[in-house]
């Protein structure tokens, strides 16, 4: 098996050693129109359309066209699904019976048929997501690849104990997979959520059936086919592309034996629900926050205000760990208004192809819907708007003008939702223990950031934050090492780093009796 599968491997890559960096400046040129290969459903390693015959668009959101319809896996596509991964979990399946190395081989040749296929992938993500081709091309696929590979080298490596146990016994802990996967992903980051969801779940040999986000089927499946490629065994890895209810269906069944969830705070109590009300499934989700970035006045104030900017309006201000609260000590506070609307007002915006482009549209119209209602309400509220506040109307697409809000009182609704979007929100404050107790009155707890030259005032400020991330003197810094989830209700579990394999291992006491006398 696994020397044909290095042939597969090795006879269809041309590998790009050491090419991975955010900053390369190496671009491969994209695709404005990259061919749809894929919009089906993804069970046993084969295509098949839904039983119901129901498919659904997914948009351009540059554009507001159609660029495909997708299969909609409903109630009977489902159960095969499952069927599928629970036969491929079973004992003596090829799955259970492949060498934990060789899970790993697998996982590495996915990677790597990824780069193969970057440009056009990142092309594909564009298309389908709006985010700036620069983006796809030099962060989403460098950070995915990046991952799977991570996680290919844990997959020989996730290995129990022996416990010095009372008694005449020997003891030791097997790490078993949980079993049947539901992964659950959102639209923000399409292929680097699948990635974080798979690469830790098939490290430690579970089976998978991934719903992607409605908005953005299209990298997913066509990743799904690589998975193929790559030599995993059938119903080793299932995609279902549908809507809530298909996703609701998978966090409902009695053979689902985990939901891994990455969205909203209001989906993630449901499927919470889900699990008690059907088999206490194990559940893991990632869902949303309110980050605060609080910037000192010690800090470097051009560095602040750009890391600040980019901690924000990155990915058009669609991530959960978004600086949405921005904190500012009252002595440079007017500067640093002044300096954060010239900079959002340099924003570029518009074709998300074009590589001058930093801002592309907003996800849909829903979501942009959304945000003009949340800049409306801060304004009536009270607050300063200081950059943007509008859609721009003279272009297709649901693009937002990047906005800045001052003068925002920690009550507003601007300063409590998550607005996910292009919208920057700067807050004043005096003293240390004053910024942490308002920072820390949030019902979130994803990130938060420091800006400051001292050490003290830093480590001071890292202790009293409750989040499960704290950036100092940085923002957005991800890896594939570097655990990632939230504090309070902004989720639980772990993903990234050795964390993350815990999400998706059972561990199993093994006692044995032993023998006092040799015969
Ligand atoms: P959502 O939570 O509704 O969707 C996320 C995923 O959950 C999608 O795949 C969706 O189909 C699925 N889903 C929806 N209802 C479900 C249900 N009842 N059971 C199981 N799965 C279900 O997110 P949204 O509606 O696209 O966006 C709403 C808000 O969520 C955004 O404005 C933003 O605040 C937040 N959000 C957060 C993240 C994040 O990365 N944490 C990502 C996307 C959206
Ligand atoms: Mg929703």
């Amino acid at each position: 098996m696994l020397r044909l599968l290095k042939t597969a491997c090795v006879g269809k890559l041309s590998r790009k050693i050491g090419a991975q960096s955010f900053s390369a400046a190496a671009l491969a040129k994209p695709n404005q129109n990259p061919e749809v290969l894929y919009t089906g459903i993804f069970i046993n390693n084969e295509w098949h359309k839904s039983k119901s015959g129901k498919t659904f668009p997914t948009i351009n959101p540059a554009t507001e066209k159609t660029i495909a319809e997708i299969q909609e896996g409903g109630k009977e596509d489902i159960e095969i699904a499952i069927k599928a991964a629970r036969n491929a979990f079973e004992m003596g399946s090829p799955w259970r019976r492949m060498d934990a190395s060789e899970r790993g081989e697998l996982l590495y040749c996915l990677a790597s048929l990824m780069e193969r296929d970057q440009a056009y992938l990142a092309s594909l993500e564009t298309l389908d997501n709006g985010k700036p081709y620069t983006m796809s091309y030099n962060v989403d696929l460098p950070m995915s690849i990046k991952n799977l590979r991570y996680f290919a080298g844990w997959a020989d490596k996730n290995h129990g104990k022996t416990i010095p146990m009372d008694g005449p016994y020997f003891n030791y802990t097997r790490h078993e997979p949980v079993g049947v996967c539901a992964q659950i992903i959102p639209w923000n980051f399409p292929i680097l959520m699948m990635a974080w969801k798979l690469g830790p779940a098939l490290a430690t040999g579970n089976t998978i059936i991934l719903k992607p986000a409605e908005q953005t089927s299209l990298t997913a499946l066509y990743i799904a086919q690589l998975v193929k490629e790559a030599g995993f065994p059938e119903g080793v890895v299932n995609v279902v592309p549908g809507k809530g209810p298909t996703g609701a269906i998978l966090s409902n069944h009695l053979d689902v034996d985990k939901v891994a969830f990455t969205g909203s705070t209001e989906v993630g109590k449901l499927i919470q629900q889900a699990s008690a009300q059907s088999n206490l499934k194990r559940v893991t989700l990632e869902l949303g926050g309110k980050s605060p970035n609080i910037i000192l006045a010690d800090s470097d104030m051009d560095y602040a205000v750009e890391t600040s900017h980019f901690g924000l309006f990155f990915n058009m201000g669609q991530c959960c760990c978004a600086g949405s609260r921005t904190f500012v000590e009252d002595k440079i506070y007017d500067e640093f208004v002044e300096r954060s609307a010239e900079r959002a007002k340099k924003r570029t915006v518009g074709n998300p192809f074009d590589s001058n482009i930093e801002q592309g549209p907003q996800i849909d119209n829903e979501q942009m819907t959304k945000i003009l209602g949340l800049i409306d309400t801060g304004k009536k509220q009270g607050a300063k708007l200081v950059a943007g506040g509008n859609r721009y109307k003279d272009m297709p697409g649901y693009f937002v003008e990047p906005t800045v809000f001052a003068d925002v009182k920690d009550d507003m609704t601007i300063a409590r939702e998550e607005i996910f979007g292009p919208v920057q929100q700067l807050i004043r404050f005096k003293n240390l223990d004053e910024v942490i107790k308002r920072a820390n009155a949030s019902e979130y707890g994803l990130a938060a950031a420091v800006f400051t030259k001292n050490i003290d005032k830093a480590n001071y400020l890292i202790q009293g934050l409750r989040a499960g991330t704290v950036w100092v003197n940085t923002y957005n810094a991800l890896a594939a090492q570097s655990p990632f989830g939230g504090y309070k209700m902004s989720g639980h579990g772990r993903e990234n780093g050795e964390y993350a394999l815990q999400n998706y291992t059972e561990v199993k006491s093994v006692i044995v009796k032993v023998n006092e006398k040799s015969s």
